[in-house]
């Protein structure tokens, strides 16, 4: 079953806590990594974005998550925040689960995240900006947080039409 369903916002399974995996060479895990791939590609493929995904949102309860970021292709199994920078920074999210909406949301701007890759050997990830967001909604799925329990400025929810009509506007006065 390479490529998988996605869950929507609403279904339980969303909201579970992920169990931590005990043995990153198991062939589920190891299976796991692989079906998340196929299904983040065959979802970018489908709409045109979307760039991580994590195992609950296919409805697996366990804690593993795979990011494609500036042509790195980063799989990471229990990850675990080191430490969070003290600024906070405002962007725009949206989520495969309710790719419908935007909201902006401040989080930390820097994070350093330790986790185990597909291989079991442990890295460490000194991350700010978009990897830094992308980390940690990541992460919050597998607590079974989404970008909207992250108290989003309300005023900025929008419909995807509306965030591409935004973002249109900004490049033709950026010209
Ligand atoms: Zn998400």
């Amino acid at each position: 079953m390479p490529v998988c369903p996605t869950l929507e916002l609403g279904d339980p399974l969303l909201r579970q806590q992920a169990q931590p995996v005990t043995d990153p060479a198991a062939p589920e895990v190891q299976a796991l990594i692989i079906d998340l791939w196929d299904t983040l590609r065959d979802f970018q493929q489908r709409n045109g974005w979307g760039r991580a995904l994590a195992a609950p949102v296919i409805g697996v309860g366990l804690r593993v998550i795979v990011i494609a970021f500036e042509g790195q292709e980063l799989a990471l199994i229990n990850p675990r925040f080191e430490s969070w920078g003290r600024s906070q920074a405002l962007d725009y999210e949206c989520c495969i689960t309710f790719g419908a909406i935007w909201g902006a949301v401040y989080r930390p701007e820097q994070v350093v995240v330790v986790a185990l890759d597909a291989n079991g050997v442990e890295q460490r990830f000194e991350a700010a900006g978009s990897l830094s967001r992308l980390l940690q909604h990541e992460i919050d799925h597998l607590d079974g947080l989404v970008w909207l329990d992250r108290e989003p400025d309300a005023a900025t929810i929008c419909t995807t039409r509306e965030r591409k009509r935004q973002l249109m506007d900004q490049q033709g006065s950026a010209k």
